[in-house]
């Protein structure tokens, strides 16, 4: 029998996406299919997600859930089953999933992300007929509430179901006020520092650290890196209490929708031998950018514009991009004062660098086929999908040596490049020397077309498919359960 898992994400693929978990959380219930695990997926019931499911009828209600009525609806997301919570006054609402149209959070995001784990926990742990599930896999703070309600307040007559807390990225963390703490419908004792309690106030990713069975992390790096006050971000000492609990299980990519011989996005398709058909893409590229053609490096970058990302370090470096004969081709939004200097950039290097500032999936694929190299100069990186997409296209990774960026890429050092392995190049701290430096050094190695190749070749042979990581995920869920 199948192992039966409810994965709970306040984001995934194809139906509402703000960043990777939702491209991880899309790729996880094919991920683990082979291993014998049936994964369900519970989304919230935003506008997107209720779109997706035409008419359906609820298989279970709420009167009130945290103090609104709700409604769990059944659909399929690609090939798998979905679960999706119609909570009208919670979900049913323009704007971002987090943020209203002006990008600032809703206020009640800790009622509406309890609420959808107060209804996680329900369904995972028996509530809801006919849908109880072996192990509860929560991902990020939105959902880090359901393995504290699981072992705090299961449900009346529910079973005890062991529960995986993910972490995408411990920047996130769902920290509130003491006050919420009554509205949450958790006992008293779960106010403490082995519970929800964190700083004198609720601290719902530290919630889900406290409560699962075991936390995972997205690469093998960035859990080493969390044990530490510069990453762990408060919850280092929480992490190095959990000791062999935490694991590191590398994010892969979902290579039905990430494969340069056959997306659909882009003008001409190609493969690790038929590289030179990729111009085509470039040459697109400059024009949807306005950017000058020439044979020179194009740098892509796609990102959120923040100061996580290196993207104020990137602002500095611009005019020495331009100087050393390359051009970049941006998208992205966030910080309103990056945007701000990047328009100011773009101004002073017409047909140089060129910004497109918004959310555009199509023209990230066109971007990865087309660029030369994408630049990913992060502070930290849990894992990080775009190097994983520009191995895969041949647009060579240009990174910062932390988290997942270190774990996929393999800098073309003179020792690398010799024995013919290396696919990208790294640099260390996140500054304007060491940005420079491995922006020459990717420049010097982009005029050896021989060398070039071979690292675009290198890269787009690596295995980053989800095979590895989806086994690695069904015998942790398989290790709960037992
Ligand atoms: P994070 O989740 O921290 O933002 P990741 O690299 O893990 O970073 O994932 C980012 C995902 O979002 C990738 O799939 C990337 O292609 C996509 N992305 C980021 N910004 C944009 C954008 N402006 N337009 C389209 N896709 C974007």
């Amino acid at each position: 029998m199948a192992l039966k898992v409810l994965s709970v994400a306040s984001e995934a693929v194809p139906l509402v996406k703000t960043g990777g978990l939702a491209d991880v959380a899309g790729a996880l219930p094919a991920a683990v299919s082979g291993h014998g695990v049936e994964m369900t997926t519970l989304l919230p019931g935003y506008p997107a997600v209720m779109q997706s499911l035409g008419k359906v009828r609820a298989i279970h209600t709420w009167p009130a859930l945290l103090g609104e009525p709700a409604r769990l609806l059944a659909g399929r997301i690609g090939d798998h089953p979905l679960l999706v919570l119609d909570a009208p006054g919670f979900f049913a609402r323009g704007g971002q999933p987090y943020s209203d149209s002006t990008g600032h959070d809703w206020g009640d995001n800790w009622r509406r992300f309890a609420a959808f784990s107060r209804a996680a926990a329900d369904i995972a742990g028996g509530a809801v007929k006919r849908k109880a599930f072996d192990v509860l896999h929560a991902h990020d703070w939105q959902a880090a509430l359901a393995p504290a309600y699981l072992r705090y307040a299961p449900p009346e007559g529910g079973q005890a179901v062991p529960s995986v807390q993910t972490v995408h990225n411990m920047a996130f963390q769902g920290y509130c006020h003491a006050s919420i703490f009554p509205w949450l419908g958790l006992p008293h004792e779960a106010w403490s520092v082995d519970g929800v309690e964190y700083h004198g106030g609720v601290g719902m990713l530290k919630a889900g650290l406290t409560s699962a069975g075991k936390i995972t992390t997205v690469s093998p790096t960035y859990a080493a890196e969390i044990r530490s006050g510069e990453f762990g971000m408060g919850l280092e000492g929480l992490i190095r209490a959990r000791g062999h609990d935490v694991v590191g299980i590398l994010n892969g990519i979902d290579t039905a929708l990430w494969n340069p011989a056959t997306d659909p996005a882009l003008a001409r398709h190609y493969t690790p031998r038929t590289l030179p058909r990729r111009a085509a893409n470039k040459r697109a590229i400059e024009t949807v950018f306005g950017l000058d053609h020439d044979d020179g490096p194009l740098f892509v970058v796609i990102s959120r514009l923040t100061w996580q990302k290196g993207m104020d370090v990137l602002l500095e470096v611009l005019d020495h991009l331009v100087g050393i004969g390359g051009r970049l081709a941006l998208l992205g939004s966030g910080d309103p004062r990056i945007e701000q200097g990047l328009h100011e950039a773009a101004a002073r290097h017409p047909g140089r660098i060129a910004v497109r500032i918004g959310y555009d999936e199509d023209l990230s694929h066109r971007m990865q086929g087309g660029g030369d190299a994408i630049l990913v100069p992060s502070r930290f990186e849990p894992c990080g999908l775009t190097q994983l997409y520009g191995l895969a296209y041949g647009c060579v990774p240009v990174v910062a040596r932390t988290g997942g960026l270190a774990d996929t890429v393999i800098d073309a050092n003179p020792a690398a490049l010799a024995a013919g392995v290396a696919t990208g190049v790294q640099h260390g701290a996140v500054s304007y020397d060491s940005l420079a430096a491995a922006l020459n050094r990717t420049v010097a190695l982009y005029w050896q077309p021989g060398e070039w190749e071979r690292l675009q070749r290198n890269g787009m042979k690596c295995d980053f498919s989800w095979a590895a990581s989806g086994r690695a995920y069904a015998d942790l869920y398989r290790s709960l359960a037992a």
